[in-house]
């Protein structure tokens, strides 16, 4: 059930939508593809779906190759199950209707197509639902029933593009947590699309970071969040900071003060701080406050000061004002690559 995308590109007239992208997925992960909305995510999608026939390029399905060297295998004939961010239910079937579709359509018995849909029903617990049709459904059950669908269409490998984007923010935690059991409980391999880099940090057992119709980095989220491989990938994943900064022996000078930083390569190198490495310290560096927002748990601020052109973002347990001064030390950083 593994994924292996190799060299595969598709072209729009002069538009490079998916340009010379590989990975591999191993059987059984959630590997989740991050990047900017236009970076050509779902162009990358639809390839594996065999909705879209690449240009150049292969890719391969549970060993075998599905598409590339003039072949193209069929969308149905690739036991994918695609779930995109409308439910694309049968608003006039039940749920268990819909699920059993992809059974009764395949010439099972009526009784046995239930029977099945209603196996499915609990794996995404929505047995209790059977028999409601989608518009008596909350969004985050019609995804489930989508879902479970799928699954009746035996699919041991399914591609998600930004499902919980229409959601409500505290129904798509809650649907973060229910896809991850989902994956966990159904045994397949998933490819989830988002634009959103805390809903990828969230799911991902690999992340691949996506621009321009190029991956970035591939990788743990954690790797990726640590030891970003370049800027646009430290600017895309979560807050910090790019200062330039003299490097030498693990150590970078940083306003004045010298902070221990990972990745080793001396010089003038592009520095990466995350706010969790910086604190108030009033023997610090004197800066200004040029923006703060109130998070509930703490504040997120930036600030300027002299001898750095970039605002730096900071994190604070308390409240500050718009040009408040204060000082700040740096505990550590991360020397980009390159
Ligand atoms: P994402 O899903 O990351 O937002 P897409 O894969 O939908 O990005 O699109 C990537 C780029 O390819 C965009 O610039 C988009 O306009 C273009 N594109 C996608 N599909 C087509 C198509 N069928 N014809 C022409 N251009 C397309
Ligand atoms: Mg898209």
């Amino acid at each position: 059930m593994s994924i292996i995308v190799d060299h595969l590109t598709k072209t729009f007239g002069a538009h490079q939508a998916v340009d010379d992208v590989s990975f591999d997925v191993p059987g059984n992960k959630l590997f989740c593809v991050v990047g900017p909305s236009g970076c050509g995510k779902s162009t990358l999608l639809r390839l594996i779906a065999g909705l879209e026939v690449p240009d150049r390029g292969r890719i391969t399905l549970d060993g075998e190759n599905v598409a590339g060297d003039g072949l193209s295998v069929p969308p149905e004939a690739r036991r994918v199950g695609v779930v995109f961010q409308s439910y694309a239910l049968w608003p006039h079937l039940t749920v268990v209707q819909n699920v059993a579709f992809p059974y009764e359509a395949q010439g099972f018995s009526r009784q046995d197509a239930y029977r099945r849909a209603a196996d499915h029903l609990s794996t995404v617990a929505l047995q209790d639902y059977a028999t409601r049709r989608p518009e008596a459904l909350s969004g985050g059950q019609r995804q489930r029933v989508a879902l479970a669908r799928c699954l009746a269409g035996e699919a041991r490998t399914i591609l998600m593009d930004e499902p919980l984007a229409n959601l409500d923010p505290h129904l798509r935690a809650e649907m973060e947590t229910e896809l991850r059991a989902f994956h966990d409980r159904s045994g397949v391999t998933t490819l989830f699309i988002t634009h959103d880099q805390r809903e990828a940090m969230a799911l991902a057992d690999v992340m691949a970071v996506m621009d321009k119709g190029r991956i970035l980095q591939i990788g743990p989220p954690q790797e990726i969040y640590a030891r970003p491989a370049n800027a646009n990938v430290a600017r895309f994943i979560g807050r910090g900071t790019l200062i330039e900064a003299i490097v030498e022996d693990g150590q970078a000078r940083i306003c004045g003060q010298s902070v221990p930083v990972n990745g080793s390569a001396d010089g003038t190198r592009t520095v990466f701080i995350r706010p969790a490495h910086i604190q108030i310290d009033n023997s610090g560096w004197p800066c200004a406050v040029t923006s703060v927002h109130y998070r509930g748990s703490h504040w997120e601020a930036t600030v300027q000061g002299d001898g750095i052109a970039a605002e730096i973002s900071i994190d604070l347990p308390q409240p500050v004002r718009i040009g408040e001064n204060i000082q700040l030390s740096f505990a550590g950083g991360w020397v980009l690559p390159g």
